[in-house]
């Protein structure tokens, strides 16, 4: 199977290429040429494996220039026993009459980035082997906090790689904070700027396209990749575990093979829920696919009226991992929706980086309305639904994951849909421990973080996961800030690479 790009159709690499590369030169998003069908067959093939058996059928159908030995042992580095909390790796649970949780939170950091960000390393060293040969990988993290732990998780002491992470010292929660600074591993380092999330950003960007950089880094037989959600690598893990829940749901009894069923899924850069729409297009029986947004409901009002509108307010929520007005791989459905077209997804998204808006035809929205439903929920709402999901169904879900409950409930109030439904919970709840808390109890939270986990386990009786738990008594190990400018943080990458 080879790749192409969404902004120039002419361009196919191979997936190692697509991997190693995580953007394409047009600055457009690699995609599959064609999407790989199965059959029912497979699907009941699927049912009775476990996750890593599971993981191993569908990446096989996209990573075609790797062999099944290859693939194997990524999978079983990346999920391997005793990583994940949960033996099923993603396990279904149900909360009410047909709807599910699907939690995708029970890898190293406690948050569904793992799922991704746990398999990568493997991809990219072995994509790398085919396509770079013998050159040590760095890797450049600018975060707000989820992406850069579970990056630092991923890559900690993986051969011929270092990893760097920078966050905005005011930008991230206490206890993503503290994950970081206590993050363990020979080839890591983290530094926190005097900045916001943008400008940690701007930076790495800076860096990874300085010629001069460049060259000192090629005379090291160094080379610089990403692991942000762009990236082909990061996306194909995420397609398994829809496959997954199905099966968990036949395995369940709540269906039978070819039911479909309706998934809802808390977005922000619109990866996880783009994920669903390849496993659909693959032939697992979808009705409807529901993305939640917070405050920030850019794609509500993209997906009901057409029109992507970025000039708006921006929120802070408590539903962080989804402040987002950017969703980048929207730009991979607006290229599968429009038959391919690269010069469309040229024009509209030349539009979006002038005006901040583009607007798709009538024939298109059709498309999106077919598949896709949407709505939104703010912070109020939200801890009301923390709040009602756990006295109604003994349930403690997480800020993100509660505004996919909401979104899904309103749904199934407007509609009359009641489809058997998967939700997506993307991070355990005592990652954002202050604002369940107090969505529980109605006061806002204060104090240290670790006493409102001890609060809050002690509330529920649901027990915290050890890795959060481990946090308090880690030896902190990173605790430099460096400056915004380029040159400050230029310094960081060549102190930590030991090169000049
Ligand atoms: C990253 C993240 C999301 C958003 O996922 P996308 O794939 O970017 O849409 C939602 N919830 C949590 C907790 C996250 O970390």
């Amino acid at each position: 199977m080879l790749y192409t790009s969404t902004r120039d159709k002419s361009l196919k690499v191979s997936s190692a290429e697509a991997i190693t590369r995580g953007i394409s030169p047009d600055g457009g998003l690699f995609v599959p040429c064609e999407v790989p069908e199965v059959s029912l067959e497979f699907i009941e093939s699927l049912k009775d494996m476990s996750y890593k058996e599971r993981a191993k059928k569908v990446l096989a159908l996209y990573l075609t220039d790797f062999s099944s030995d290859e693939i194997s042992g990524f999978v079983e580095g990346a999920y391997k026993d005793g990583k994940f909390s949960s033996e099923d790796v993603a396990p279904v649970v149900k909360l009410h009459d047909n709807v599910n949780i699907l939690e995708l939170w029970h890898g190293p950091t406690c948050a569904f980035k793992d799922m991704a960000l746990q398999l990568l390393p493997h991809l990219l060293i072995g994509s790398s082997k085919k396509t770079l040969k013998d050159k040590e990988i760095v890797i450049l993290v600018a975060t707000s906090g989820d992406t850069g732990k579970a990056a630092l998780e991923g890559f900690r002491d993986v051969d011929s790689t270092k990893i760097l992470v920078f966050y905005p010292e005011d930008g991230v929660s206490p206890m993503q904070k503290r994950q970081m600074c206590t993050q363990e591993g020979n080839n890591v380092g983290v530094c926190a700027i005097n900045g916001n999330f943008d400008d940690a950003q701007t930076g790495v960007k800076a860096i990874f396209t300085d010629e001069d950089i460049l060259k000192v880094f090629d005379k090291n037989n160094l080379v610089f990749s990403s692991a942000n959600s762009i990236n082909w690598g990061r996306l194909v893990p995420q397609i398994v575990y829809y496959f997954s829940a199905y099966c968990d749901m036949m395995k369940q009894n709540q269906i039978q093979l070819g039911d479909k069923i309706n998934f809802v899924v808390p977005t922000g850069n619109f990866g996880n829920i783009l994920a669903a729409y390849y496993a659909m297009k693959m032939g697992l029986p979808i009705n409807r696919l529901i993305c939640a947004s917070n405050a920030n409901n850019v794609l509500t009002d993209f997906i009901t009226t057409g029109k992507y509108n970025k000039n708006r307010d921006f929120y802070t929520t408590i539903s962080p991992s989804m402040d987002i007005l950017i969703s980048s791989n929207l730009e991979r459905l607006i290229f599968l929706l429009h038959g391919e077209d690269d010069e469309k997804v040229r024009s509209l998204y030349a539009s979006l980086k002038e005006n901040g808006t583009f607007e798709i035809s009538e024939d298109i929205l059709k498309k999106i309305s077919d598949v896709y439903s949407a709505g939104c929920c703010d912070d109020n709402d939200t801890k009301n639904t923390i709040r009602n999901v756990y006295e109604k169904y003994n349930y403690l879900s997480d800020t993100h994951t509660a505004v996919a409950i909401k979104v899904c409930e309103d749904y199934r109030a407007e509609t009359g849909d009641l489809t058997p439904t998967v939700i997506d919970s993307t991070a355990s709840p005592y990652k954002f421990a202050a604002s369940v808390l107090s969505a529980l109890t109605g006061d806002s939270a204060a104090g240290d973080e670790f006493d409102m986990v001890s609060q809050l386990e002690e509330m529920t009786g649901v027990k915290a996961p050890e890795q959060l738990r481990n946090l308090k008594d880690k030896k902190v190990r990173f605790s430099n800030v460096c400056e915004k400018d380029m040159d400050s943080m230029r310094s960081v990458v060549f102190d930590m690479l030991g090169i000049e």
